[in-house]
């Protein structure tokens, strides 16, 4: 029999890409600190159920075209999967192995009843029509039928994937169920079940994190001067909350590139431009400036909102921000990570600071099962009081510990998993 780790080396294959081996290298470095039992660890480093369909879509000229799509649930030891569909050129096996990981953690950090999951078909959004997606989405979702439900895996929108894409998979689940679910999927529009703040509840949750950090370091948000990569869902409604709340944002970008204005961006105008032109090519509300100049310009705060692997062990130490706050998953790299640390600048890290979204998706879900429905107020209370007892718990074992925020952040999510999967113990 082959030793134990190249047993291990192989059996991890499935899920190689570069994203998963920073995903475990993370939870290494975690495991560390949280006093988990080895064996339990082994378990958590694997996803338990990863499936890949061919989805055929007939495209507007007449072809049909068969994309690959994934669905990988890495945990359902404290409840049904949970976690976001990407349509994205980058989707591979790998990459949602790495993301169902990151959400384990994340639900658990958050003390929602979640594992986590992520999927997504590989394939340019951007040069599909409406109808081509919507084509795709339909035929994604039935493919998924054998391993999604209500009480099992509960989708929700991630990269390039919305309120009309969740509208679109709910249908369909529900056409196969002869009466309408919606706690099939979370991030739907309000008049099917969706809920309040769940479009803004992932930006709102980054400012709201980023100005819990404030507080403890004795930082005025009012003072501080941002740059936000991303103008997506995550990034437009953060740079917004943080303007709101007395903050400049001085650049913004998205695929079309940055824009940086030193006296501070007007938000709304940029919002307004993007709904009415698809992007921000072409705005002239700034000096044009590319993605690396972006993420290299001197500021408080960096908020990293629009893809993995951004900040690098290449450009980390060009990084003049004094804090940095994930809204992304997998912004920074391991090597950046460490570079940063030396530099004692903080990074929040994603699992806590993008973690309003699927907090928010947890209360849609909820309030869909019980069939009652609660205020923006009430919403907005709820996802405060979870992502500040959350964050308490983070910032004081990092600095009890003298680990970073992410390690930090990581070991309470692991922790409350392992307690779980020790309690159940081992089927059979
Ligand atoms: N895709 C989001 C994330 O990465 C939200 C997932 C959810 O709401 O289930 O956290």
């Amino acid at each position: 029999m082959a030793s134990l780790p190249e047993a291990l080396a192989e059996t991890r294959l499935e899920w190689d890409s570069p994203l998963y081996r920073m995903a475990v290298a993370q939870f290494d470095q975690a495991v560390e600190h949280a006093g988990i039992h080895e064996d339990s660890a082994e378990r958590l480093r694997y996803p338990e159920r990863s499936i890949i369909v061919s989805v055929p879509v007939r495209m507007d000229d007449g072809r049909t075209v068969v994309f690959p799509g994934y669905r990988v649930q890495h945990s359902s030891i404290l409840g049904p999967t949970k976690g976001g569909v990407r349509y994205d050129e980058d989707v591979t096996l790998g990459e949602c192995a790495a993301l169902a990981m990151w959400m384990t953690w994340k639900c658990a950090l958050l003390r929602l009843p979640y594992g986590g999951a992520k999927g997504g078909v590989r394939c340019n959004p951007r040069a599909m029509s409406q109808g081509e997606l919507e084509r795709l989405t339909r035929r994604f979702t039935s493919e998924l039928l054998p391993i999604i439900g209500p009480q099992e895996d509960i989708p929700a929108p991630d990269m390039a994937t919305d309120e009309q894409t969740m509208a679109w998979m709910m249908d369909t689940y529900s056409m196969q169920s002869g009466f309408a679910v919606p706690e099939i999927v979370t991030g739907k529009p309000i008049s099917i079940g969706g809920s309040v703040l769940r479009m803004e509840a992932t930006g709102a949750g980054v400012v709201m994190v980023v100005a819990r950090a404030c507080e403890r370091l004795g930082w005025r948000l009012e003072d501080q001067r941002c740059v936000v990569q991303g103008f997506g869902n995550v990034g437009s409604v953060a740079a917004r909350e943080l303007t709101e709340r007395g903050a400049q944002v001085i650049a913004v970008s998205d695929v079309s590139g940055g824009l940086h204005a030193e006296d501070g961006l007007a938000i709304e105008e940029l919002e307004a431009y993007v709904r009415k032109h698809g992007s921000l090519a072409g705005c002239e509300a700034g000096r044009r400036i590319s993605n690396e100049e972006l993420l290299e310009l001197e500021c408080d705060i960096l908020v990293l909102a629009a893809r993995e692997d951004q900040v690098t062990g290449e450009n980390a130490s060009r990084v003049r921000a004094r804090m940095i706050a994930e809204g992304a998953n997998g912004p920074t790299t391991l090597e950046a990570d460490e570079i940063l640390a030396a530099r004692g600048i903080p990074v929040l890290p994603d699992v806590l600071t993008n973690a309003g979204g699927v907090t928010v998706s947890y209360f849609e879900w909820v309030q869909d099962l019980g069939r009652i429905f609660w205020t923006r107020d009430e919403i907005r209370a709820k996802l405060a009081e979870k992502l500040a007892d959350a964050f308490d718990r983070v910032w004081d074992v990092s600095q009890e510990r003298g680990i970073t925020l992410r390690t930090s952040a990581l070991v309470a999510g692991i922790r409350d998993v392992a307690e779980a999967l020790e309690a159940r113990g081992l089927f059979p």
